[in-house]
């Protein structure tokens, strides 16, 4: 994972605007000529993305666990089959997304046929994240190449050694020409969006989100922003409650150890059932993590020390600091928090105004499970919301009723997995979406063409607008 080649070194000294400004001049030279509008180009891209997956697995799973602690069988699960599973949908349905859609046309047009054109939009920014450095990095360029269109790739320089690797690997797999990384941070981030581009795909935190929306405005440029929030877990006491515990433990401590956009935020539940439910859930974590877990390797540890204290500084506010009911240890030479519960912690505390993204969890009560869903929508809208029952009432009621990117019922994080499901956000959680053909369509302009022939020339359409033609 050191070793970066020179090339990259020298390119992350000196990037600034002038740099990024060739370079994208560079990228729409060869975008113009044609070359990444083919199928040929395209699948000749995805299918080199599935062999650089396929023979470097080893070197990816490394540099996750250099950044992250990630355990091996995360890495695989969550970054790199997710992506082999991309790159396997885009090659097998490449033709058919890239073939025109038929439309009818009316009866007063006739003779005549429509169809609606999927073009590539041009050149392209992904700006990703650090969390799922790998998959979130390389997910939007599979779709973005897909859709024929030439792309920049800014990964996370909270990531650094994935951030090296997927310089290093796609320098070496990908058509350079049509296919760039820009390894860096805020500096180099702001060069790009200084410049014009046909699409940008932001993953991140709202605030940046917000630089990333005012700099594309400037140019007119679409943007995708794929945000966090605090995603609800709601758990009626109706429920195999040793299956739901699994779920949400899996959905938030063995899934990067809590650091995901749709990891479990908070838990609401019924006072009453809220004491079966913890000790549900300690048992539950002291069968996956043992007694001790920070003997465990099965959990990542926290990104850097910022982020560690971050967290600390949310479980020791003074209001919640007598809300725990479990955890809290900490260890910042490890980076690594116990797992945490906090019980009926107040609504404007730190904890439940922010996006926790690390290893805590609240858990609130209500005393009808119903009334959660009004807790839920009277915060900023999640990107995903969970529901744990066996009640089909209140599933029903929870779709219809709670506002999401994204909904799983009796489950957590798996939902992406489902590749004709869009992934995306809505209001403060983020706008576009992604995925599966959702992927190829993000990157593409859908061109409405109408073919006419010559014949079937009506005059009544053109002036002198008649009388005659007035009645008709
Ligand atoms: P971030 O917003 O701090 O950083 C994201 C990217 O923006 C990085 O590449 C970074 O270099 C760049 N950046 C940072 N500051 C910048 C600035 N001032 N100007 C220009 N660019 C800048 O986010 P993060 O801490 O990397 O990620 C955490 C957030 O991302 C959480 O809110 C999480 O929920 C969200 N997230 C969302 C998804 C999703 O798919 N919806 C996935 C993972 C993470």
């Amino acid at each position: 994972c050191a070793t970066t080649l020179p090339v990259l070194e020298e390119q992350k000294r000196t990037f600034d605007a002038e740099r990024a400004a060739s370079l994208v001049k560079d990228l729409r030279n060869n975008f113009r000529s044609g070359r990444t509008k083919s199928y040929e180009w395209r699948v000749a891209q995805l299918q080199s993305i599935l062999r650089m997956i396929d023979e470097n697995e080893k070197m990816i799973i490394e540099a996750l666990y250099e950044d992250l602690g990630k355990p091996e069988l995360e890495s695989f699960t969550a970054e790199i089959t997710m992506l082999k599973s991309s790159s396997k949908e885009a090659l097998e349905q490449l033709k058919r997304w890239m073939t025109p859609e038929k439309v009818k046309t009316s009866i007063s047009l006739y003779p005549s046929s429509a169809e609606i054109v999927s073009e590539p939009l041009g050149v392209v920014l992904v700006i990703s994240t650090w969390n799922f450095p790998f998959l979130l990095s390389l997910d939007p360029v599979i779709g973005a190449v897909a859709a024929g269109n030439a792309v920049v790739l800014k990964p996370s320089e909270l990531a650094p050694a994935t951030s090296s690797v997927l310089a290093k690997l796609l320098e070496k797999y990908v058509d350079r020409s049509a296919i760039t990384v820009v390894e860096g941070a805020v500096a180099e981030t702001s060069a790009l969006l200084e410049q014009k581009w046909d699409k940008i795909f932001f993953t991140g935190g709202g605030r940046v989100g917000r630089i990333v929306l005012t700099a594309a405005a400037k140019h007119l440029t679409p943007v995708v922003l794929e945000l966090g929030g605090k995603c609800p877990a709601v758990v009626d006491s109706n429920v195999n409650i040793e299956v739901a515990v699994r779920r949400i433990i899996a959905g938030k401590w063995a899934c990067n150890n809590g650091q995901a956009c749709i990891g479990v935020d908070y838990i609401i539940t019924t006072k009453d059932f809220a004491p079966k439910l913890i000790d549900a859930l300690r048992n539950g974590l002291e069968e996956f993590f043992g007694k001790d877990p920070f003997e465990s390797k099965d959990r990542s540890r926290i990104v850097n020390s910022f982020h560690f204290k971050r967290l600390v500084g949310l479980m020791d506010e003074d209001k919640v600091s007598d809300k725990i009911v479990l955890g809290a240890q900490r260890d910042e030479s490890q980076l690594q928090i116990a797992p945490t519960i906090l019980l009926n912690v107040p609504e404007d505390s730190l904890i439940m105004q922010e996006e926790i993204f690390g290893p805590l969890l609240p858990i609130l009560t209500v005393d009808n499970v119903e009334d959660s869903f009004e807790m839920i929508n009277e915060k900023s809208k999640p990107l995903v919301a969970y529901l744990f029952s066996d009640d089909e009432q209140l599933k029903k009621k929870f779709v219809q009723n709670v506002s999401s990117g994204g909904m799983a019922i009796n489950d957590t994080v798996i939902q992406v997995s489902v590749s004709g499901l869009p992934f995306g956000g809505v209001g403060e959680s983020g706008m576009g979406l992604y995925h599966g053909k959702f992927s190829f369509e993000t990157f593409s302009h859908k061109k409405a063409v109408l073919y006419r022939s010559f014949a079937g020339d009506s005059s009544l359409r053109y002036p002198p607008y008649t009388p005659e033609k007035q009645k008709l």
